[in-house]
């Protein structure tokens, strides 16, 4: 590369620096080190400013299902912007971008969920979610109804309630979280937390945290259960199959509303639309994003069960809630013209019943090598569990930082893999090819001997 060239990127690194703060980042460490710069992307690629080409497995942050490179959608979101490029869905306004998409989700929805309330983000949802199940409680005369019983190592977004919602103690630490009226019971994390049990007596046990919670603080104070159908950011925790069995038995048992938050699984990541029919779950409210735009245009949402959307619609009046942009037009197109290539390329399908069951094959091949405790996932996720000891799991000394040495041997192959602790995740675009899981595989299983090597040089 030209001196020019690098001379120029030097420059960019610098004022990153020296001005932008990054989200969940130590900026003192990262100057140091220098940001990596994306440059371009298309389909399951992106590329550095150096010219370094990577296979995206976690689909930019879980979010471009459909891939990069989409003219599409830049171009349904440059006819938008020129026709009318905002407009507000308050004061008896709307406009057809929002009209049609509202519908458009509720057709993909479960069948008793009918309506859509759109946010700006994932968190903005969930926080419209625990104002939603408040003002629905008072409405129904039971304002004593008002806690939300939410799940430790969860992940509910960054605002202060859907980082109070989350259970991330590290997040927590930080601004005096969780807020009064979240509570937190322990996860479903079979391989961390359950080992000394079976997979499906641990997750009985760990489902039934939610009745002993339940009864602890009165089912006449409790509003909802707020849960992802497995955890995103918390490691790809996919719960042994009796959880959502038992957790469901339970929601049936008492009187509280259910928060499915699908901002990572909606829009086809598990082969269904949504994984509440993955998991056949009924949920009240689901949480949506991310893979709703496919990331082109940042927005979220809320998608509303009848028997929510009745009470707040026929006995509520004004609910006094909502964003600038809330249903943004360009973000609308962007979501409409999404969903037109996931159903146009039947690529929720080709998740369900290809593409997924041979990601997950093949992925489970990486359980040979001599590093791994662990491979789990379904559909386009997945995780690995790094390990200093096959049989008992046992993890590594922490502060050898296995996941970050992974992470980092992953770039050096051309691939773009994510630690969380020792937990390597994938969620890739749907649109992956075969021969492009291929070379997933075979840059993982480089990445995984690089580390071991790198382990045993310490
Ligand atoms: C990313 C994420 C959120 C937050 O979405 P933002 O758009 O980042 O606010 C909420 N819930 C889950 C499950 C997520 O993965």
């Amino acid at each position: 590369m030209q001196q020019q060239e690098q001379q120029a990127i030097g420059a960019l690194q610098s004022l990153d620096a020296s001005h932008h703060l990054h989200p969940f980042t130590d900026t003192l460490q990262l100057a140091g080190r220098g940001t990596r710069i994306i440059s371009h992307a298309d389909g399951v690629y992106v590329w550095d400013i150096h010219g370094n080409k990577l296979l995206d497995a976690m689909a930019g942050l879980w979010c471009v299902n459909v891939g990069y490179g989409r003219d599409s959608i830049a171009d349904a979101v440059a006819a938008q912007l020129k026709t009318l490029p905002f407009y507000n869905n308050f004061f008896q306004c709307t406009h057809e971008p929002a009209i049609r998409l509202a519908a458009k989700i509720a057709s993909l929805a479960p069948v008793h969920m009918n309506r859509v309330f759109f946010t700006g983000s994932g968190s903005e949802a969930n926080d419209t979610n625990l104002r939603m199940v408040r003002r629905y409680w008072d409405l129904k005369g039971k304002p004593g109804k008002k806690t939300i019983i939410s799940r430790k190592n969860a992940y509910h977004g960054s605002t202060v309630a859907g980082a109070s919602l989350g259970g991330m103690g590290f997040m927590h630490q930080q601004g005096d979280l969780p807020i009064p009226g979240i509570v937190h019971i322990d996860q479903p994390y079979w391989f961390a937390e359950g080992r000394e049990l079976s997979a499906q007596d641990f997750g009985i046990k760990a489902a039934r945290a939610l009745e002993a919670k339940i009864l602890e603080l009165g089912e006449d104070k409790v509003a909802a259960f707020i849960a992802e159908p497995f955890q995103g950011a918390g490691g790809v925790i996919i719960p042994p199959d009796s959880y959502w069995d038992e957790i469901k038995r339970i929601l049936s048992k008492y009187d509280i509303l259910f928060i499915l938050d699908e901002v990572i699984s909606g829009f086809g990541r598990t082969g269904n639309w949504f994984a509440a029919t993955t998991y056949n779950l009924t949920p009240d409210l689901i949480t949506i994003a991310k893979g709703m735009t496919s990331g082109y245009i940042p927005m979220g949402g809320v998608i509303v069960s009848d028997r929510v959307a009745d009470v707040l619609v026929n006995e509520g009046g004004e609910f006094a809630h909502g964003f600038t942009y809330s249903g943004h037009p360009a973000a609308a197109a962007a979501a409409l013209e999404n969903i037109r290539i996931l159903e146009e390329e039947r690529l929720v399908d080709k998740v369900r019943e290809d593409t997924g069951p041979y990601l997950q094959a093949r992925l489970r091949e990486l359980c040979e090598h001599p590093l791994v405790g662990e491979v789990r996932g379904l559909g386009m996720v997945g995780a690995i569990e790094l390990v200093a000891d096959k049989d008992s799991g046992a993890r590594l000394p922490a502060d050898m930082g296995a996941g970050m040495l992974c992470r980092e041997a992953c770039i050096e192959v051309g691939l773009v893999m994510r630690a969380v602790g020792d937990t390597m995740i994938i969620s890739p675009p749907l649109c992956i090819s075969r021969a492009e899981i291929d070379e997933l595989i075979l840059k993982a299983s480089q990445a995984l001997s690089l580390t071991f090597a790198k382990i045993a040089a310490r």
